[in-house]
């Protein structure tokens, strides 16, 4: 089988395949750098890291870029508000939104490029434009796109403009999505905004041209995958396609991913709704990455997932419950047996797990199939019929599993204790869980020294002092086990 995705271009599901060799070139649009991100901006980050993972598990070789989008209408307004510069305004929040991305195991792409670096290159762009006769230059010096004179707009978001009216135009960066208008491509400043010196005179980039300056320098003027959240189909990638398509008259993307948004406790999230939640405002609440992660990656990327408390406690326990798994097949002495029916078990998991993900990314039924094979394989291992010579079988499918939802490793704490830093620096120490703020075991390590000395006071017969050491661990939500294979460890 080979891997098949929905394409919002044409509306289909298609078979994916690279333009050239085995190398996937594909611009998934970024983040704009003025505040921290929220869990449905992650949500379309870890369903592009999906895709992007399990290309590189298939064997493609990635040529992934990003943009970040540090100037537009907001930025130049709260930085002039902050009385900073629009670069010290926007590094920060580009920094923790890195941050954010390896909190959450989500890869960094192989280019990952800024709006402001690339401003003259922008202003070229438009005066190619103009030359074309598809951008024109008003009175003030802005520079606007002439849709009339690119008949295939509307192809992406599937809109007819038919009867619109030549030369109204818009000049926000987010603007009535049922109307067409002359987009801004470049704007000219207004007094005491930031504005750049360039070949078309004084001015900044409007958001969409970044997009398509950046993305054709590095990948070229046709490229394999375009990705985004679902809001940006329309204006923003429709506004790419134009700009893009009329410069090069060649194809812009080929295959345009789109990923739907989320809603919390079954609403649209809202500030004025209290249901708005960054990653940082969860993770400080007690929830563990790894269940964030496990939860956001759950839904099938082009179905609404509805995001909530209840679900956040169940993706922990399923995650629990694979690390659980993981750890009884590393530690147990199995009968001393060659690979038989588990193994078999192992195999068709894989390829099961292969077959879903291949299906549009089907990552429900992903999870399921690794789901049934650890009921399978915990219930042969109760019942005495898994063997050492399945171990490796099942651990291997384990390990495909995790190159796809990277929620196996427990480095949970490590992550939670940076954030609890970050808060603490940022005077917001009120918003840390009394959980998280009253442990000091965040570190496996730590938790590992305070469980051998347990065991050895407890060998020692020194109950006393295994007692204290097992009170004080449970204090910090460490649960100890003695099992048949020795002592276990685990975070409640
Ligand atoms: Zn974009």
């Amino acid at each position: 089988m080979a891997l098949r995705l929905f394409n919002t271009l044409s509306g289909k599901i298609e078979e994916f395949s690279p333009i050239e060799g085995r190398e996937v070139r594909m611009y998934a649009c970024g983040p704009t750098v003025y505040d921290y991100g929220h869990i449905g901006n992650f949500r379309t980050f870890v369903a592009v890291d999906v895709l992007r993972r399990f290309l590189l598990h298939s064997g493609y070789k990635l040529r992934h870029a990003m943009n970040i989008t540090d100037v537009d209408d907001k930025i130049i307004r709260n930085s002039a508000q902050a009385g900073v510069s629009v670069r010290e305004y926007t590094r920060k929040y580009e920094q923790a939104f890195l941050e954010d991305i390896r909190t959450l195991n989500i890869e960094q792409p192989e280019f990952v490029v800024r709006a402001t670096d690339h401003v003259q290159e922008m202003a070229d762009f438009i005066a190619a434009l103009e030359k074309k006769g598809f951008a024109y230059r008003t009175e003030d010096g802005s520079y606007y796109f002439r849709i009339a004179k690119f008949p295939g707009y509307g192809k992406l978001s599937k809109k007819d403009f038919a009867g619109m009216e030549d030369g109204a135009r818009v000049d926000v960066d987010e603007y009535d999505k049922d109307n067409a208008r002359d987009f801004a491509l470049w704007k000219a400043p207004k007094p005491g905004e930031a504005f750049w010196e360039t070949a078309i005179g004084a001015g900044r980039p409007g958001w969409h041209i970044e997009c398509s300056v950046m993305s054709m320098k590095l990948l070229g003027d046709t490229f394999d995958i375009h990705a985004g959240g679902e809001d940006l189909v329309f204006p923003h990638h429709e506004n790419e396609i134009a700009q893009s398509e009329a410069q090069t008259g060649k194809p812009f993307a080929r295959l345009w991913f789109h990923v739907r948004f989320l809603l919390v406790e079954g609403q649209k999230m809202s500030k004025s709704l209290g249901n708005f939640f960054t990653l940082r405002d969860l993770v400080l609440k007690g929830y563990k990455p790894s269940s964030i992660r496990f939860l956001l990656a759950s839904g099938h990327y082009r179905t609404q997932l509805n995001f909530t408390f209840e679900a956040l406690k169940q993706a922990a326990n399923s995650v629990e419950r694979l690390r659980n798994f993981e750890l009884r097949l590393k530690t147990t002495q199995f009968p001393d047996r060659a690979a038989g029916a588990m193994a078999e078990l192992a195999g068709a998991t894989s390829r099961a797990l292969r077959a879903a993900l291949e299906d549009d990314l089907n990552t429900p039924q992903a999870l399921a199939a690794v789901f049934e094979m650890v009921r399978q394989a915990n219930a042969g291992a109760d019942a005495g019929q898994l063997g050492s010579g399945d171990v490796p079988r099942l651990l291997a499918a384990l390990r495909e599993f995790d190159a796809i939802f990277a929620v196996l490793a427990d480095d949970d704490a490590d992550k939670v204790r940076g954030v609890v830093e970050w808060a603490t620096r940022e005077g917001r120490a009120e918003q840390v869980a009394p959980q998280l703020a009253a442990s000091d075991l965040f570190a496996d390590e730590q938790v590992e020294q305070r469980v051998t000395a347990m065991e050895r006071a407890r060998k020692a017969r020194d109950f006393k002092a295994s007692d204290a050491i097992r009170a004080e661990l449970a204090a910090a939500g460490i649960v100890v086990e003695n099992t048949r294979e020795g002592v276990r460890w685990k975070r409640k």
